[in-house]
């Protein structure tokens, strides 16, 4: 089923949302304005909580009775106290005076007034003209649109309305083109095309009905409300992936929250990157000559396979061949941050959150880039993040707080590592001890720049490239930052003719997570993914080369609940804004790789890194 369902959501994104609709009723994918408060007035406080959540439609029925006409659902609950008047023209009226001339402080939002006709149009019309007549800021209001649905009179006798009349359209109806001028939405009964309830999968000949209902109306550039559909949350999700504009609820607050994260949730990847096949010819009990370690921050296995779902099904993690499950926990925190995560891999011990290569009592701990070091290793670190921030950090810095990043830029000074690539410049040119690093670095025999653009260009074993441009968005044009960094490190290693040592993170997957932002977290992890793809093509070219990837622990309790390989959608639920305590997964490959699985603390990474190569 979801074959085509979410196959159509690309459609609906590019054919339909491009087009341009009556200047006063755009349609620009979900958001609240997508959202139609059914029955309004049976809500707790009818008008306010729709407006407040700035649904885009609002529907009231109506009863001409004694020459007054009166909201209410039946004949029977008609009450003189109910007027139209008390409850929607005057706090209409309210609205629009205050946004002065238009329904909502957003002046790009419209609001359509679904005004129910339950009594005889021919004397109910009327008295409702008149009516509005007497407030002029409705007729005269550039963002509403006072739409007559229920008993209409038909579309040849609209041109006797005035033009702050418009109609509610119903499929299958030719109109002239004056007349769809005045049809702001065409809706129709679900029932006629459905009898999905909105538990599991809507049947494959039921969602074509929908889906050719939808396309008709979509042909004459108007949005789709479906009367009497599936109102809850997967429903919603169900009719969005089916391209019906509008979500029709009793539950408005609700649908606009759920309605808004759409896009935040969703994803879908056109073209797939192609993943590198490794030839595995390595000796699995050898024992490597360097290491390569990638962190992907914030990374657990529904990071991965929001990853591997949208990239057609392909992967270069899931190639590497040996996997374990790292747990993450800190000393002092069931869930972990960044900074005794990753000093827990580059100590092997668990320290507290914020702590950065010190243990808990804040004493000095030697990392295994340190440790290497002082063993004649080639040293590489690298961010597509600020290279102060905790993760690199804790690879060649010892400070009691992951904030301190002007300390702990002078810590890289001491280091004597040979390669540092990432964002952060201003702790190291713009300090408050007033030193400049890159000069200093430059004394040292470094070849020292602040543009990525000079990677290329450098041929010195020892270099440092710090610009902030390595910490945008793959989105906003970082490029392929991370891999043309790890080529430049790696071949540096190469021509050093010492062992090395790789650390490289792929940090904005975390921040992704940390925003509840689906597509900027599976993008992330698309580009650190490449990353692995290129260390393990080198892995192979150089056969005495383990790679490990792993992560410092999860973000977002990211949840998958809907997706395709076949078309690369996928859509996630997050359950937190912060980090969580499920385990990690961790891919090896080359020599030692078969260490790697099983289930361990997340310092055993450490302990296994330095039994292969550290001579323990
Ligand atoms: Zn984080």
């Amino acid at each position: 089923m979801y074959r085509y369902i979410t196959g159509f959501l690309f459609l609906l994104s590019t054919a339909v949302f491009a087009q341009t609709s009556q200047p006063d009723q755009p349609i620009r994918g979900y958001g609240s304005s997508s959202v139609f408060s059914h029955n309004d007035y049976l809500q707790p406080v009818p008008f306010y909580m729709a407006y407040l959540s700035e649904t885009g439609y609002v529907e009231a029925d109506i009863f001409l009775e004694k020459g007054k006409l009166l909201v209410a659902h039946t004949k029977e609950e008609v009450s003189m106290l109910n007027s139209l008047e008390d409850m929607y023209l005057r706090p209409l009226q309210a609205c629009i005076r205050k946004n002065r001339g238009y329904v909502f402080a957003d002046t790009s939002k419209t609001l359509t007034f679904m005004i129910d006709l339950k009594t005889e149009a021919q004397t109910t019309l009327p008295a409702l003209v008149t009516l509005i007549k007497n407030y002029k800021e409705l007729t005269t209001c550039k963002s509403l649109l006072i739409t007559i649905s229920g008993n209409m009179p038909s579309p040849d006798k609209w041109s006797q309305y005035p033009s702050f009349i418009n109609f509610d359209g119903r499929p299958g109806i030719a109109y002239t083109k004056e007349q769809l001028q005045r049809v702001p939405l065409i809706s129709d009964n679900y029932v006629k095309y459905s009898d999905w309830k909105g538990t599991t999968n809507i049947t494959d000949s039921q969602a074509e009905k929908i889906i050719a209902l939808r396309d008709e109306v979509h042909a004459k550039n108007k949005p789709l409300r479906l009367w009497g559909m599936p109102d809850r949350a997967s429903s919603w999700a169900m009719f969005m992936n089916l391209g019906i504009d509008i979500i029709n609820t009793d539950h408005p607050q609700d649908a606009v929250k759920y309605v808004s994260r759409y896009g935040k949730d969703n994803f879908r990847l056109a073209t797939s990157q192609t993943t590198y096949q490794p030839t595995k010819k390595f000796s699995a009990t050898a024992v490597p000559k360097n290491i390569i370690l990638l962190i992907a921050d914030g990374t657990g296995l529904a990071q991965i396979y929001s990853g591997y779902t949208a990239n057609h099904g392909a992967l270069n993690v899931f190639n590497m061949g040996t996997v374990g499950l790292s747990i993450t926990r800190s000393a002092n925190g069931y869930i972990t941050d960044s900074a005794a995560g990753a000093t827990a891999l580059s100590t092997g011990r668990k320290t507290n959150n914020r702590y950065i290569g010190v243990d808990s009592v804040g004493t000095r701990l030697p990392t295994i880039a340190e440790q290497l070091k002082q063993k004649g290793y080639h040293i590489s670190i690298a961010s597509c993040g600020d290279i102060t921030d905790a993760t690199p950090a804790s690879f060649y810095a010892h400070q009691p707080d992951r904030k301190m990043s002007e300390p702990i830029a002078l810590d890289f000074m001491s280091t004597n590592f040979d390669v540092l690539i990432g964002g952060g410049k201003n702790s190291f040119v713009a300090r408050g001890d007033k030193r400049n690093l890159f000069d200093e670095l430059q004394r040292k025999g470094y070849t020292v720049s602040d543009q990525l653009s000079a990677l290329p260009t450098i041929d010195n074993t020892r270099f440092v490239v710090i610009d902030d441009d390595a910490e945008l968005r793959k989105s906003d044009g970082r490029g392929n930052f991370l891999t043309d960094s790890f080529r430049k490190a790696s071949a540096m290693s190469v021509k050093s003719k010492q062992p090395f040592f790789m650390m490289f993170e792929g940090a904005q997957v975390d921040w992704g997570g940390h925003s509840n932002n689906l597509p900027y977290l599976a993008t992330e992890f698309l580009d650190f993914d490449a990353l692995v793809g290129e260390a393990v093509k080198f892995a192979d070219q150089n056969g005495e080369t383990l790679v490990i990837v792993t992560a410092d622990h999860e973000t977002g309790g990211l949840s998958l609940v809907g997706g395709d390989p076949g078309t690369g959608a996928v859509t996630g639920s997050f359950s937190t804004g912060g980090h969580t305590a499920i385990p990690v997964p961790v891919f090896a490959y080359g020599p030692g790789a078969h260490l790697f699985t099983g289930v361990y603390q997340n310092t055993q990474i450490y302990y296994k890194m330095l039994q292969l190569v550290g001579g323990k």
